[in-house]
């Protein structure tokens, strides 16, 4: 049989792979996530990726962006920088796109962090703003996380060729790219880095009840803490598309029921306490 090419993702490895906080750790250590996100048109994006970042257990959350008003607003404890991503200070890990924007100031503030030697997620905007070339020359990890239509611009390819054969897009993703791929949908799929040998991992714990608006944002966010922490980019990754799922399951209850993209957040500490418990 050999190894097989896909493995469905083991509520067990996740919860080995969960950081938990001990005597030693501080907010550094526990990992400073900076999100570049938001635009003066969609702040509320910027503000579901803190909230994933600080809900998914940052030490510490740098927010780069125009929307520093909104999220300050909503989350107090947040960081927030004026300058380019470059001026910021440290982080270990940074998030780059939820409702970014193709400005000028976007352009730039991707280029400052995938010239980072730190891991770099990008999502939703900063997909749309990618070159490949500039991706592959990256030493340090990049995750890229797209939906189908993303992906589907990435690959150059239709939308409907990316949904009918997902295995394969995914696959495709992170050879092109150089990247971990993680590929949205009602299914989530990890494809590992290329010289990164391992299946693609199949995450389970997903509900329709997520699809709603912002609630990539919020996964975005959560995968950069988990960057942050020290997490290896596929581990980041499929943990997780692991967490938020169960989050949204919990969001929505036992029966099932509309949630938000807020609500996700607000759920990933009771799921993170579920699989650790
Ligand atoms: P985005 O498209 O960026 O807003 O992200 C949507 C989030 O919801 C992703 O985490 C998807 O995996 C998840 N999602 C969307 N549709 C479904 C579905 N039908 N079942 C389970 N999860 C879904
Ligand atoms: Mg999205």
């Amino acid at each position: 049989p050999g190894t097989p090419d896909v493995e469905a993702l083991q509520h067990a490895d996740v919860a080995e792979r969960l950081p938990v906080p001990s005597a030693e750790s501080d907010k550094y250590r526990r990992g400073v996530v900076g999100v570049v996100a938001g635009s003066a048109r969609y702040p509320g994006a910027a503000v579901l990726a803190v909230a994933g970042a600080l809900h998914g257990g940052a030490g510490a959350v740098r927010y780069v962006g125009p929307a520093a008003d909104a999220v300050i607003a909503r989350f107090p404890e947040t960081l927030v920088h004026a300058g380019p991503p470059a001026k910021a200070g440290r982080v270990q890990a940074w998030v780059i796109g939820p409702g970014l924007g193709d400005s000028a100031d976007a352009r730039r503030s991707l280029e400052d962090v995938l010239a980072s030697d730190v891991p770099v997620l990008v999502d939703a905007d900063g997909l749309r703003l990618l070159d490949r070339a500039r991706v592959r020359a990256r030493r340090a990890p990049t995750v890229l996380t797209p939906h189908a239509g993303e992906a589907a611009a990435l690959l150059g390819v239709e939308r409907g060729e990316v949904e009918s054969a997902r295995l394969a897009a995914v696959r495709r993703l992170a050879a092109e790219y150089g990247a971990t791929a993680l590929l949205k949908g009602s299914t989530t799929l990890v494809a590992p880095a290329p010289g990164q040998a391992g299946p693609v991992r199949v995450n389970p714990t997903g509900t329709g009840w997520l699809a709603t608006a912002g609630s990539g944002d919020v996964l975005s966010g959560l995968g950069g803490a988990l960057l942050a922490a020290g997490l290896e980019a596929r581990d980041a990754a499929s943990v997780a598309a692991y967490v938020h799922g169960l989050a949204g399951r919990f969001a929505a209850g036992r029966d099932g029921g509309p949630v938000g993209a807020s609500d996700v957040a607000a759920a990933l500490a009771p799921a993170w306490r579920d699989i650790t418990s």
